[in-house]
């Protein structure tokens, strides 16, 4: 069906202006202002039958005056909602409200929203104010809305060219790995049909030197041939390549959640900081994040939608870390399905509800298997919380610091609320300072409560205390800072990078290794080759360098105590990997393992098969597997 044939159904009297395609969505532009507000349930029948998301939106001929509309909003919408900023995209007839509270300017069955549009005749969004101030929210929002006529046209022309791609029952579907494969670190499969050509994350592997990047210089990888890319969460193993893409001629979509994109652009100007530091050199450049953020499609969690000709795309929670999805993708017309997990915990953390399953249909499913290995079996998260509040109540007593190298993202936040309820049951008097990008990346979170479990949200919401802005909680952000911090008295610290390969952590452990007082806590992955990894294995003498005095060289000792508390991971150890398989309400016919160390991942996958009996494969990279 064509767009006329579409707007033929809408009723006498709609006086639409424009009909187009945005992505997946289609957007109806009308001139009758009752129709603009009251058209619900005229289009409902429609979504229905095109499975597609259909927008009325006002023709920008009966939208009011900006100023006046401004003025109509901050009268309608009640105090306690804290409108700030309120900005214009009169390109999408739309206004972007920004509130503290943006549940009270929707208000009981969004009855002060509909008295927005009434009075103002503009399609409203409300985005939330941030508790803790975050440029890069500020900066991600700024690019979107300076650059919404851009982002027309390419929304448009993305449409087009979904709708013109048909998709046919008949055909082939193959991915082929080029990177994760018997590895954890540099996501990247491709995913072909005759049709399309997508790219399950871009990442890196910042563990290794050699083998940092994805194999995208094989002949069956053409940029200007790629249709779109899904980007699972912002780790950089996952997202930290995207940019090259967009800085070498790519110029189409990059599916994600906006927490993910938000997320992701620290961590891509702190990988370009740290590879310009270590090597000279970046492989791309903050236009490339630019152009990331530019051509990025939001996606919320359930909303279903069309990629490509003949793939249809849904996000559901993953469960491990802000906004991290797994993604079920619809093949054809009912030719194939397939489920991506990418890093998921199925299993609860304070953080967030556990990875979903229910997946009307799943023939083939790629899964991660970080912690697939025989002897993988984490502390549970009780077992972790017990172990490390003693840890940090000795370490407390007898005069010393406990440091935790942590990952800026997902780690760093579960700790936090474990040590506001520590601080709120006065468990711990100490100050617990966040060093590195964790504050960043902290606030963010504090954007995007609604990714966040349940529960939290319940405390966050119901009873005003949100743990991420506890006052137990200290900002390290400099130097000198950092310097106080060492000299200082007993406390916790936080800080990155996780896997003890730079950052912070390094001048905490030249300093603090060799009192016996300390204690080092490993609460996350640590990958072969790192020094987190040595460490934990029984290295005491290391070799480090002094950044504050010339980079001289000299041996460490590591006399602190070294203790593992593994319960706070966000991956699934071994047995909630295979309980997600027997979970999965549609039985697959395929596992196909990566994302996990060689040994490991071959006997995850003998296991699996022995267990289900059903085709496991764990292929190398430059394997390409055939689905259908
Ligand atoms: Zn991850």
């Amino acid at each position: 069906m064509n767009l006329d044939e579409i707007k033929g159904k809408l009723p006498a009297g709609s006086m639409i202006t424009n009909a187009l395609f945005e992505g997946s969505d289609i957007i109806f532009y009308t001139k009758n202002k009752n129709f603009f507000l009251e058209s619900s349930s005229d289009v409902r029948d429609l979504v229905q039958m095109l499975r597609k998301r259909i927008d009325i939106r006002p023709d920008p001929a009966i939208c009011e005056k900006q100023d006046v509309a401004a003025a109509n909003i901050r009268k309608i919408a009640p105090a306690e909602a804290e409108v700030g900023e309120i900005l214009f995209e009169p390109e999408f007839s739309r206004v972007i409200i920004y509130a503290k509270k943006p549940g009270l300017i929707i208000g009981k069955q969004g009855e002060t929203l509909k008295k927005i549009k009434q009075e103002t005749c503009w399609s409203p969004m409300i985005k939330r104010i941030p508790l803790i101030q975050s440029k890069i929210v500020d900066k991600a929002r700024e690019i979107i809305h300076s650059e919404s006529k851009y982002r027309q046209r390419f929304l448009n022309k993305i449409g087009e060219q979904i709708r013109l791609d048909k998709g046919s029952k008949e055909g082939w579907v193959r991915v082929s790995f080029l990177g994760s494969a018997r590895e954890v670190g540099r996501s990247a499969i491709l995913l072909q049909t005759k049709k399309s050509r997508v790219l399950l994350d871009c990442g890196v592997n910042v563990a290794s030197v050699a083998e940092r990047h994805p194999y995208l210089d094989i002949p069956e990888f053409d940029i200007e041939a790629l249709d779109a890319v899904i980007i699972s969460h912002a780790h950089l193993d996952h997202a930290g390549f995207l940019p090259y893409l967009y800085e070498y001629g790519y110029e189409g979509p990059t599916y994600l959640t906006a927490p993910t994109r938000d997320i992701m652009i620290l961590q891509q100007l702190d990988y370009i900081k740290t590879m310009q530091g270590e090597t000279g050199s970046a492989p791309y450049t903050s236009k490339g994040i630019k152009g990331a953020v530019k051509h990025s499609i939001i996606m919320d969690y359930g909303h279903v939608v069309d990629i490509t000709g003949d793939m249809r795309l849904t996000f559901h929670n993953a469960g491990h870390i802000l906004g991290s999805a797994i993604s079920h993708i619809h093949i054809g017309e009912g030719l194939h399905n397939l489920v991506y997990t990418a890093d998921f915990k199925y299993g609860k953390s304070r953080l967030f509800d556990q990875a979903s399953m229910n997946f009307a249909r799943c023939e083939s499913i790629i899964m991660e298997s970080t912690y697939g290995g025989a002897a993988d079996r984490t502390l549970s998260k009780q077992e972790s919380e017990e172990k490390l509040t003693n840890l940090v109540k000795e370490t407390i007593k007898r005069g010393g610091k406990v440091v935790i190298p942590s990952f800026a993202v997902g780690r760093a936040q579960e700790l936090m609320i474990f040590f506001a309820e520590m601080a709120d049951k006065k468990e711990i008097d100490v100050p617990v300072y966040l060093d590195g990008m964790i504050w960043d990346v902290t606030a963010i979170h504090t954007a995007y409560p609604e990714f966040l479990s349940r529960g939290l949200q319940k405390q966050i919401f119901h009873q005003s205390n949100n743990p991420f802005i506890n006052p137990v909680f200290k900002r390290v952000a400099s130097q000198v800072e950092r310097k106080k911090v060492i000299d200082g008295g007993p406390a916790v610290i936080i800080t990155t990078s996780g896997m003890v390969t730079g950052g912070p952590i390094m001048e905490y452990l030249r300093c603090l290794a060799e009192d016996e007082k300390n204690t080092l806590v490993f609460v996350g992955y640590q990958a072969e080759g790192t020094l987190g990894r040595n460490i934990q294995m029984g290295w005491r003498d290391i070799s480090m360098t002094n950044r504050t005095a010339g980079d001289s060289r000299s041996t460490v000792r590591i006399n602190m105590q070294v203790e593992t508390a593994s319960g706070f991971g966000a991956h699934s150890d071994r047995q909630q990997l295979l309980n997600y398989i027997s979970r999965l309400k549609s039985k697959p016919e395929r596992v196909i393992l990566n994302h996990g160390e060689s040994k490991k991942i071959v006997d995850f996958g003998r296991n699996i098969h022995k267990i289900f009996r059903i085709e496991t494969q764990y292929p190398h990279n430059l394997d390409a597997l055939r689905l259908k």
